[in-house]
């Protein structure tokens, strides 16, 4: 069965994660974090001792991990790696496999499969374009990379990461230009869709500002 989607893309600290959980809760429907697949991925490309250049054995390593999300909880082969796939070092590993058509394809029917349980909120880069072209409402949400950046410091910070702001920046950017320009589901602005920026806003304004798309969206 084919059930009501929502999608949220939008590059790394936008703000789309935080989003796309409370607009979920809000609409009773599962939440899709599909970042969290590509991590769970990497982290098993990491472990694996693999090349992240080579696309074959990444999609193998993806394949053969075992990834489960379910009530926010990420696991590869039954172990809990929700905190573990949050490191930077994963952040950037993740963007390194994601070019790979072999793990896109690799991780594709698993992105679909929640779906099929349950109405949901899927958030990512290519959710709008690729996974769920036919999604109810699509949003896209955006943000300068300094706005981002300072996000993204001000978490990793609070999780006992130590990392400058200026390396957080570095980083971010490297990883934008990274999923824009790659051969496969680039981030992109998925026809249609409404479009966000949360620069100068705060969260419940943004919140509230979403969901007033997609309940109109919705009543149509
Ligand atoms: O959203 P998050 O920062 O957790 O995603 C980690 C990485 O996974 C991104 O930088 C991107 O390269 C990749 N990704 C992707 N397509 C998605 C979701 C994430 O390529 N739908």
């Amino acid at each position: 069965m084919r059930h009501t989607a929502v999608t949220i893309d939008g590059p790394a600290g936008s703000g789309k994660s935080t989003i796309a959980r409370q607009v979920a809760e809000r609409l009773g429907f599962i939440y899709l974090d599909t970042g969290a697949l590509y991590r769970a991925a990497a982290l098993a490309v990491d472990e694996a001792g693999v090349d992240p250049a080579d696309g074959d054995a990444c999609a193998q390593a993806a394949r053969h991990a075992g990834i489960e999300l379910e009530r926010g909880r990420v696991s590869i082969r039954g172990r809990d790696v929700t905190q573990a796939i949050r490191s930077h070092h994963i952040s950037s590993l993740s963007s390194r496999i994601a070019v790979h058509p072999q793990v896109r394809e690799a991780l594709l029917s698993l992105q679909r499969s929640f779906r099929e349980k349950s109405p949901l909120v899927a958030e990512g880069r290519d959710t709008g374009s690729v996974v769920f072209p036919d999604a109810d409402v699509k949003v896209y949400i955006d943000a300068s990379a300094e706005e981002r950046a300072r996000r993204r410091h001000e978490e990793l910070v609070s999780k006992g990461f130590d990392i400058s702001y200026e390396k957080v920046l570095d980083d971010l950017r490297e990883r934008d230009q990274r999923d824009a320009s790659r051969g496969i589901a680039p981030l992109v602005v998925p026809e249609h869709a409404a479009v966000v920026d949360t620069t100068h806003m705060g969260i419940d304004e943004v919140i509230s500002q979403v969901m007033e798309v997609i309940q109109e969206k919705l009543a149509d």
